[in-house]
């Protein structure tokens, strides 16, 4: 599976913005989550079912959107020859423009798998589904243990996979008869190295096998898990990647649950931890002589232009459009430059066409600075990241304008 970049996923971020500011009158936006092993012939059936149910919708006009909502979904999946990797999404409904309405289609990518088809009927778009996926952090290696048991899972995204339960062999701390209680500690301990060896061998190679893993988290009860990892049972390559131990209450199912619910402040360090480091890159180059940094928008295209960028740092808050509207009652079109795509959209409902005088302006389409930047950027190969302004250095980033570079070279 491909992985979304931060730069797709912050788009998607904002188009889920506008989205969400989008009502119908009645419940009649459609929403449709396809995922990637489903029949689409079956999904055309479901939505003929659709069609012919709605016939029920007493209001009128609701009836007539739910169903060319539906037509125009049912023509799009004539256009789709395979469902895409990920699956598909496709929110589609009458929107309120003025004094007239307009049939809108968006279809996204999801940046994860599509997990389960829904079909869902409201007045406004079903978008829960993508923002969990937006809360994606990557592939997390899981592992709980104590002496009685251990369970290795991973955490992708959201979702948690158990891979493997590994069981001990370790005896219980009382003697039995017949043997001296030295020699039966003795053999306690080498139960327990034979099973921590296992634990070790068995979840190294989950983990090692696991593409894009970003990060191992260990847990159980009490002091085991910190003696299993100072004794260094894992591969060396797998300790290096853990980000952290914490106490769980269990070794089980429930226990994996418990320790990704404890981890969240972790995940969140990670973020910021990254965002931190490019910062204090970009500012040590900043007060460098001769140093390899450029910011604001005209210095950092020019660089980029000559193909010297290494990293685009862009703060989230920097974001300018350039829009065209037009108007559904005349020919009016118009191209302009806008600082807030949701402010805009909402005020755009209200004003009048300046050549008709009609308030049935609406947005055609929108191209955001960064989508220029990335252009240039994608031409030359230089990263990009997008900046929170949520931690200090980010607001530090802004104070430069919202857009820098870390460049390669100084032309
Ligand atoms: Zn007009």
């Amino acid at each position: 599976m491909t992985k979304a970049s931060s730069l797709e996923l912050y788009k998607l971020r904002k188009e889920l913005e506008v989205l969400e500011e989008k009502k119908g009158k009645g419940t009649e936006l459609v929403s449709l989550y396809i995922p990637p092993d489903k029949n689409l012939n079956n999904v055309t059936s479901q939505m003929r079912e659709e069609y012919s149910q709605a016939m029920n919708i007493k209001s009128a006009r609701t009836r007539k959107n739910v169903q060319s909502a539906l037509e125009v979904i049912m023509q799009r999946l004539k256009l789709i020859k395979d469902i895409p990797e990920n699956g598909m999404v496709m929110l589609v409904g009458t929107i309120p423009r003025g004094t007239k309405d307009k049939m809108e289609v968006c279809m996204i990518a999801p940046p994860e798998k599509v997990m389960t088809y829904i079909y869902h009927c409201d007045s406004e778009f079903l978008l829960q589904p993508i923002r969990d996926m937006l809360t994606e952090k990557g592939t997390y290696g899981l592992l709980v243990l104590d002496r009685g048991e251990a369970t290795v899972g991973l955490l992708k995204g959201k979702r948690i996979e158990i891979v493997r339960k590994i069981n001990s062999t370790v005896p219980g701390k009382h003697g039995r008869g017949g043997q001296s209680q030295r020699r039966f500690e003795r053999l306690i301990e080498i139960a327990a190295h034979e099973y921590f060896k296992r634990i070790g061998k068995h979840a190294s190679e989950i983990f090692m096998n696991t593409p894009d893993l970003r990060g191992v988290i260990v847990g159980g009860p009490g002091p085991t898990k910190d003696f299993f990892m100072d004794e260094g049972y894992l591969h060396h390559e797998v300790q290096k990647k853990v980000l952290g131990i914490i106490d769980t209450s269990y070794t089980d199912d429930f226990g994996i649950r418990e320790l990704v619910d404890n981890a969240s402040e972790i995940f969140r360090d990670l973020e910021i931890t990254k965002e931190k480091k490019l910062v204090q890159r970009f500012l040590s180059e900043v007060v460098r002589d001769h140093g390899l940094a450029a910011y604001g928008e005209k210095e950092v295209r020019d660089f980029l232009r000559k193909g010297a960028v290494n990293m685009l740092l862009v703060s989230e808050e920097v974001e300018s459009f350039r829009v065209a509207i037009s108007c559904s009652n005349c020919d009016h079109a118009e191209s302009i430059i806008v600082h807030n795509l949701k402010t805009f959209e909402k005020e755009l409902v209200e004003k009048a066409c300046p050549k008709c005088n009609e308030k049935s302006l609406g947005i055609d389409e929108f191209k955001s600075t960064l989508d220029e930047l990335t252009e240039l950027a994608g031409i030359t190969g230089a990263n990009i990241e997008v900046i929170s302004t949520e931690t200090e250095d980010g607001q530090q980033l802004k104070a430069f304008g919202g857009i820098a570079a870390i460049l390669r070279f100084k032309p």
